[in-house]
């Protein structure tokens, strides 16, 4: 796959890149990641990349050209071009998991009070991270990068995000690790049986436990199969 991310910020990428799985995807050529500064495409001598807005009022917009003349040395027929907006559709595991079937993910970050909304003509869709508006696109189209990057084949285990959160349309089951007792806390018992069917049956029944508990909206789209039913009946009446 192939990420290109437009900012006026290649610097705040620095940490992003060069840590982790993500470094790791990279290193193995999963993904290429290039960054463009579209200031470069600014057509004035003083580089500029926005102006007042018509009709007056607060802070600076992105003009078209710089961003839409450098889309133009980036684009082919098989990229996705999506521009990081609070207006855009909230990420979500389904979109991540569509987003990596893509080959070439084209990502474009707003900064100041917003865009020119005429480069919206030239993007497949908008995307936000939230109901909640941030300094620029910088954090969100890293957000949507590392959401997708996980997702790669080979970037990660692959029962390691099985089981993730939102996978299967549950929350994750609880995990433990060492030590077995922790300021007088036990790891469940059945965790250290070695019995693979009882440990199956316990991570099920807690990933549906938390998922009511925490997030029963989750549960209306969860396929229930009689299994789940079942654990579903005890949950409910608190066993
Ligand atoms: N005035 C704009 C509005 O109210 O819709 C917000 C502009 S914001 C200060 C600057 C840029 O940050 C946006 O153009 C967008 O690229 C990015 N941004 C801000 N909040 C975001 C969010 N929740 N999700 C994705 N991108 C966001």
């Amino acid at each position: 796959m192939k990420i290109d991310i437009l900012t006026l910020f290649p610097e705040m990428f620095t940490g992003f890149l060069n840590t982790s799985i993500i470094k790791r995807a990279i290193d193995k050529e999963l993904v290429k990641v290039t960054l463009h500064d579209f200031r470069e495409f600014s057509n004035d001598k003083h580089k500029h990349v926005d102006d007042y807005p018509y009709g007056g009022g607060q802070g600076m917009v992105l003009m078209c050209e710089p961003i839409v003349e450098c889309l133009k040395t980036i684009c082919s027929d098989k990229s996705m071009v999506i521009l990081m907006s609070p207006q855009g559709s909230t990420l979500n595991h389904g979109l991540a998991v569509d987003l990596s079937h893509q080959e070439h993910l084209v990502i474009i970050c707003g900064h100041y009070e917003g865009f020119d909304e005429r480069i919206r003509n030239y993007v497949d869709m908008e995307i936000s991270i939230g109901d909640y508006v941030l300094t620029g696109g910088e954090l969100g189209s890293m957000v949507v990068s590392d959401a997708v990057i996980r997702l790669l084949d080979g970037a990660i285990k692959e029962d390691s995000h099985q089981d993730d959160s939102f996978s299967q349309g549950l929350l994750e089951y609880p995990q433990y690790t060492r030590p077995q007792c922790y300021d007088g806390n036990e790891v469940p018992a059945v965790l250290l049986s070695g019995h693979h069917e009882n440990i199956r049956k316990w991570r099920k029944y807690q990933a549906l436990k938390k998922t009511y508990l925490k997030r029963p909206d989750l549960l209306r789209s969860y396929q229930f199969d009689e299994e789940s039913l079942e654990m579903m009946k005890k949950i409910e009446k608190n066993d």
